[in-house]
């Protein structure tokens, strides 16, 4: 069966699966698309799927005959809404993360799709499908013994002005947030922030760098630095310290090039470059539930979580103070 998928909303992420989807993948074929602006959908329509067709929105196209399963990759706070008429419709549904830009609309999803009574979305938490966070976590399950410690680190070389203190939570260590949890198997119970002496490089509404410190139910302590003026390039850290061996997040593939007396590595310094190839991983995951009317990966109750951790950090943030994250029973959809 060829999935056919309608895209909502055609901005850098919503084009990019696009053409993921009519180029790189198979399994699936772009019949719709919509934006907000209906100029920007129809030249994602000419320059990569001629035959889809554009809806003048996103309710129009989830509801559409030739629509099998459903792309939300708009702006955050119209993610909802979406997700909830998917539902509404039975269609399978990713959505770029966040799932909903407050817990209680997160909770909504869940509470429509245990109402389905089968798992219909899946969020877009890439990097569970990266290939070196694959590699530890199977370290993590099998060679280094009990969890104890995680030193992370997320570092951008710059962000824009628009970019302020809270984003720091909502859109950079969201990604954290979630995979921390996947490769620990493990929820958080609390969340504090502190702030170190604050680079000269962040624009004057931004404290950067913050170190936030997460705890597990199960006694993990986390660190993670969110530096996003560090300059000299995007890097992900990810060290996990376990009672009988440490496992370290493996860098991206490089050349080494030993020249003129030095020996050098090149650092990426584009976020997309790092995760290109887990956002195809994740997508073929999607086509491969959704031929089946189903839906795998991150889960609505994964987009929950994240949802009031999030909360919770950037309350921690503000206040200064530990702040404790409670999480309701977790629905049988999604154990
Ligand atoms: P973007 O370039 O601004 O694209 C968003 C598009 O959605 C814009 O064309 C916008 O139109 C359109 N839009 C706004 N409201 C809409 C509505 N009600 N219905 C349909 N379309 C609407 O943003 P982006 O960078 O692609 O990000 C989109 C989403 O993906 C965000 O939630 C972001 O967090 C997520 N994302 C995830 C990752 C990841 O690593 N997983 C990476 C990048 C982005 P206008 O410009 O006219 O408002």
């Amino acid at each position: 069966m060829t999935v056919r998928i309608g895209v909502i909303g055609t901005g850098m992420i919503g084009r990019d699966h696009t053409r993921r989807i009519a180029q790189v993948l198979a399994g699936a074929e772009i019949t719709a698309l919509s934006d907000y602006s209906t100029d920007a959908a129809r030249k994602v329509q000419q320059d990569l799927v001629p035959a889809a067709r554009v809806h003048d929105s996103g309710e129009d196209l989830i509801a559409a005959a030739d629509v099998d399963a459903v792309l939300v990759c708009s702006t955050g706070a119209t993610h909802e809404p979406y997700v909830l008429a998917a539902i509404a419709a039975g269609k399978p549904c990713f959505c770029e993360k966040p799932l909903a830009t407050t817990a209680e609309g997160a909770l909504r999803i869940v509470q429509a799709e245990v109402a389905h009574g089968s798992r219909l979305v899946q969020v877009g938490f890439m990097r569970r499908y990266d290939a070196g966070y694959r590699m530890l976590k199977r370290v993590v399950d099998n060679d280094i013994g009990t969890p104890l410690m995680v030193h992370a680190a997320h570092r951008n070389p710059t962000v824009p002005d628009s970019y302020g203190t809270p984003m720091a939570i909502h859109d950079t260590l969201i990604h954290e947030i979630d995979v921390l949890r996947w490769l620990l198997d493990d929820d958080y119970v609390s969340a504090q922030v502190v702030f170190p002496r604050r680079s000269s490089h962040a624009h004057a509404g931004l404290r950067d760098p913050q170190v936030v410190l997460l705890e597990t139910a199960k006694g993990v302590r986390i660190d993670v630095e969110v530096f996003v003026n560090c300059r000299y390039g995007y890097d992900i850290q990810c060290q996990i310290v376990g009672e009988e061996g440490l496992a370290n997040l493996p860098e991206p593939m490089t050349i080494t090039l030993r020249k003129q007396a030095h020996l050098q590595n090149e650092i990426l310094m584009d976020w997309k470059d790092r995760f290109i190839d887990s956002y195809d991983v994740e997508l073929a995951d999607f086509i491969k539930a959704a031929a089946q009317g189903t839906a795998a990966g991150p889960s609505s109750w994964d987009g929950y979580v994240a949802a009031i951790t999030s909360d919770a950090c950037v309350q921690a943030q503000d206040s200064g103070q530990i702040v404790p994250i409670t999480l309701p029973d977790r629905p049988a959809l999604y154990r």
